[in-house]
């Protein structure tokens, strides 16, 4: 009979990734082990990268007891789990299933999706959200890019935003936006802010030394100019197809917090093109600047939200003199410009789909008729988020995030689901219920 769940993949010691039959892959939704049916697995996506998790040992199902087994050791060796964090564009579905042993380190800021292995191909538990390829790894030439980014430091002598894009986040980080920027295509980036008001455990830009965990990018260090922003924003959507410049970005703060030159930029790229969409990544903590910032021009708006319910945002956001229902207010104030608002929600298997948190989604969804859902992996360690929530274990009420998938399109059949801002391109398409452009 062929084979339609796949083996369970383990690493030893040293990161060497096999399978293990007889066990079956397993995922995890909240701290429930789950064998993935057929239709919740796919192969690996290309550009996906595979992990050993250390301190972590794997759980499988064992088709000859029909348990759920530990699996501490292999040969007299010991064993550890493994999982893959999925290339852009794909939504998990379950977690990988492992047991942590005491002492273990906290897991760096990755997604942990579950992985096997069949018929000679690795599979994990997840689903493409976006057809969009602007992050595809099979369009990233590294000689190319390498060379375009130089030609833009030529370029733009005098911009030192552009030797950050550069110098940091092409170079050092592999920022897919910022490679997009230098190769002239699709979405740039416009880091502006080093500081922020929010406090988020799961911060990639800066995280306290108790934390355990060290943050994968630096916070750009000095505010720019509204003529370095413009120079680069006008460039790029007066030359790129499909063009978005986007504020907001894993390598700075909260860019509400230089409301002012957010403001005068916008402004200014207006006046010179009004090709592409400006677009504002943001926790949307600064109602009253959101409002000015859409007087001036700006086309779109992402609020970044690990749940619609203000007592789950508190324990991960930690806000500081704002509170959720100011991010709530922003995504109003942009759709009252008839203007495209999207919440970048983060998808944890167990609590996304969980009865309460679609409930409080609904009721955002109804409120503001926010036109988007851009789906993100939680990247951070598990067990490290479920214990800063405080979440209740014995709250195992869920549907599965297919089937949140599901209900969402089914109730809100205008919510485009995806991953990335949309280009003016795709808004205009006539069930996205944007009116303005
Ligand atoms: S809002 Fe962004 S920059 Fe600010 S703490 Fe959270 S993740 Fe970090």
């Amino acid at each position: 009979m062929k084979q339609k769940i796949p083996f369970l993949v383990v690493s030893d010691c040293d990161g060497n990734l096999f399978e293990l039959p007889p066990y079956l892959m397993t995922g995890m939704s909240l701290m429930t082990p789950l064998v993935p049916g057929p239709s919740d697995i796919i192969e690996l996506p290309f550009g996906s990268n595979l992990y050993m998790l250390s301190g972590r040992y794997p759980i499988g199902f064992d088709p000859r007891t029909k348990l759920f087994t530990e699996i501490t050791e292999y040969e007299g060796n010991p064993l550890y789990a493994a999982s893959a964090f999925m290339a852009p564009a794909y939504m998990q579905l379950l977690r990988s299933a492992y047991g942590t042993y005491p002492k273990a380190p906290r897991l760096p800021f990755y997604s942990y999706s579950a992985l096997g292995w069949m018929r000679g191909k690795f599979y994990v538990s997840g689903i493409r959200v976006d057809d969009d390829e602007r992050q595809d790894l099979c369009h990233v030439d590294l000689g190319l890019i390498q060379k375009k980014a130089q030609e833009s430091v030529k370029k733009f002598k005098t911009n030192r935003l552009v030797r950050h894009l550069v110098d940091n986040c092409v170079c050092k980080y592999g920022c897919p936006a910022a490679r997009n920027f230098v190769l002239g295509r699709w979405e740039a980036p416009l880091p502006t802010s080093p500081s922020c008001n929010s406090g988020c455990i799961g911060c990639i830009s800066k995280q306290p030394e108790t934390s355990g965990v060290v943050s994968s990018q630096n916070r750009i260090t000095f505010v720019p100019t509204p003529e370095e922003v413009i120079e680069i924003a006008v460039y790029h959507l007066t030359h790129a197809p499909r063009p978005v410049v986007s504020f907001g970005q894993g390598c700075e703060g909260e860019p509400l917090m230089c409301g002012e030159l957010l403001e005068e930029s916008i402004k200014a790229i207006r006046k010179q093109t009004d090709r592409g969409i400006i677009n504002l990544n943001t926790n949307g903590s600064k109602p009253e600047i959101v409002k000015r910032l859409c007087e001036a021009g700006l086309d779109s708006i992402r609020v970044s939200l690990n749940s619609a319910r203000h007592t789950l945002y508190d324990k991960y956001y930690k806000p500081r003199n704002y509170s959720f229902f100011d991010c709530i207010e922003s995504l109003r104030i942009i759709r009252r410009f008839k203007r495209w608002s999207s919440v970048n929600y983060f998808i944890f298997p167990g609590i996304t789909d969980s009865r309460m948190e679609i409930d409080g989604l609904s009721s955002l969804i109804k409120d503001v008729h926010i036109n988007m859902i851009q789906t993100r992996n939680l990247n951070m360690d598990p067990e490290w988020y479920i214990n800063e929530l405080g979440y209740n274990l014995n709250n195992t009420e869920c549907c599965g995030l297919t089937a949140w998938l599901t209900r969402i399109r089914t109730d809100f059949p205008w919510i485009k689901i995806g991953y990335f801002n949309p280009p003016r391109e795709e808004m205009k398409q006539k069930h996205y219920e944007f009116s303005s452009l």
